[in-house]
């Protein structure tokens, strides 16, 4: 079987060697790196299956390079996993919705972090499987388009910098224009049944999306929150009467 490539962006060497040391132990292939120089040297060479990605680093910030990373068309939908080492970071993260996959503060457990990693790749090749057969090439609905090949959605010809859930989210509403899709629903579609997390992190992700979309309420002229539901894409201004 294809072992899974593991890229690993961290700048103190005693965490490197216990991550590479454990994950090479669980089957996967590791290449690590120090700057976010010498990573993105790699990635021009080879994309890997997944970047465990530092915050505090010499030559720039996870921020920086994660921001650079979802607007690369090559790398956008590559899983990202942030490592933290602060209260201050989480909170950045978790505000800002980076369109990290998920996240590890330090110091963790070796053996969460596999399982995380496992869980991410998981859902990460099962998207892709559900994904492949049904889709179009595109699908445009009231000036945006997305192209689910390429994980890209544009708005009036402008390419939007989704994260990696906002983007899922907006191509299962707009694959059914005017269909409610329930919190439970759309959980289970994304995250998948093995995340443990409140519906209320679908309300968060919807928000982080409008914004994206300039969809500001009251009245939503994209995504329309059906009140106990859900949420439902609106395909025309007439359709917000349904
Ligand atoms: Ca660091």
């Amino acid at each position: 079987m294809n072992k899974k490539l593991i890229y690993v962006l961290e700048d103190e060497e005693n965490i490197r060697h216990l991550i590479r040391y454990n994950l090479e132990s669980s089957g996967f292939r590791v290449r690590c790196f120090e700057t976010g120089s010498s990573l993105f040297s790699a990635l021009e060479d080879a994309v890997c299956d997944l970047l465990l990605l530092d915050i505090m680093l010499p030559d720039t910030d996870g921020y920086e390079v994660l921001a650079k990373i979802r607007l690369d068309k090559r790398f956008c939908n590559m899983p990202v996993i942030m490592l933290t080492a602060k209260k201050e970071e989480l909170d950045k993260i978790l505000g800002l919705e980076m369109g990290s996959d998920d996240y590890i503060t330090k110091p963790f457990s070796v053996r969460e972090m596999t399982s995380r990693i496992k869980a991410v790749l998981r859902r990460a090749s099962n998207n892709k499987v559900a994904a492949d057969p049904v889709l179009p090439e595109r699908i445009e609905l009231m000036g945006i388009e997305i192209l689910p090949v390429s994980h890209q959605v544009r708005k009036d010809g402008k390419r939007l910098p989704l994260s990696l859930k906002e983007y899922q989210l907006l191509e299962i509403l707009m694959s059914a224009p005017g269909k409610v899709f329930t919190r439970d629903m759309l959980l289970d579609k994304i995250w998948g049944y093995e995340y443990i997390g409140e519906t209320r992190t679908v309300d968060v992700h919807i928000r982080y999306l409008r914004r994206h979309l300039g969809d500001n309420g009251p009245d939503f002229k994209y995504i329309d929150t059906i009140r106990g539901l859900g949420y439902k894409f609106i395909d025309s201004p007439e359709a917000s009467d349904v």
